[in-house]
């Protein structure tokens, strides 16, 4: 197995040529193997380590999340557990919004919105860590108010409280969307990397 890899740009070589990428040239990996299709931006060993790590990790709890394992790592959540439930429930809401499940992919940024911010606040419960958030400028007053509207909107998984609503207002592309647009926000705030 070879041990780095060469830049064909500037010929230097690497383990793992993503930030180098971007740093010295400019151009995330997609971009480099868009100009050079046959083009490594790890090397084997780099690989090989990793997916032993990812293995682990996964097996850890349950051997199923590595096949559904999110394109966010949650890096900033210290909870491995919890950082590998986030990882799978982003993954499950990100192909609801893709398939216009308005419902699910509401659920479950609900959810995801919520353990981030209870993770974040060191709090026990959504209202006490929307409180905090806004207080310590997590979120912004217009966000707070949002996910006080859509706070109720996961007990839907009772039909019957769905049912005893009425025609509900909340379970629509416009709040999936938004709702996606929040936890996207709160990722970037908390500078949630990719998984490779
Ligand atoms: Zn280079």
């Amino acid at each position: 197995m070879e041990n780095k890899i060469e830049c064909l740009i500037c010929h230097n070589r690497f383990t793992n040529m993503a930030t180098h990428l971007v740093v010295k040239h400019k151009l995330n990996k997609k971009d480099y193997q868009l100009k050079f299709p046959e083009a490594k931006v790890v090397s084997d060993t780099f690989r090989e380590w990793q997916k032993n790590r990812m293995t682990k990790l996964y097996k850890s709890i349950d051997v199923d999340y590595r096949k559904i394992a999110g394109s966010r790592s949650f890096d900033f959540v210290s909870n491995q557990k919890l950082r590998l439930l986030l990882q799978r429930d982003y993954q499950y809401a990100k192909k609801c919004l893709q398939s216009k499940l308005w419902k699910p992919a509401i659920i479950l940024f609900g959810s995801l919105i919520e353990a981030i911010l209870r993770e974040s606040t060191k709090t026990n419960t959504f209202e006490t860590a929307l409180d905090k958030a806004l207080n310590d400028k997590i979120i912004s007053e217009i966000e707070f108010h949002k996910l006080h509207v859509v706070r109720d909107s996961r007990n839907y998984v009772h039909l019957h409280k769905e049912l005893s609503e009425g025609e509900t207002k909340i379970i629509n592309d416009y709040w999936a969307k938004t709702l996606s647009d929040i936890c996207e926000s709160l990722i970037k705030k908390f500078k949630g990397g990719k998984l490779l």
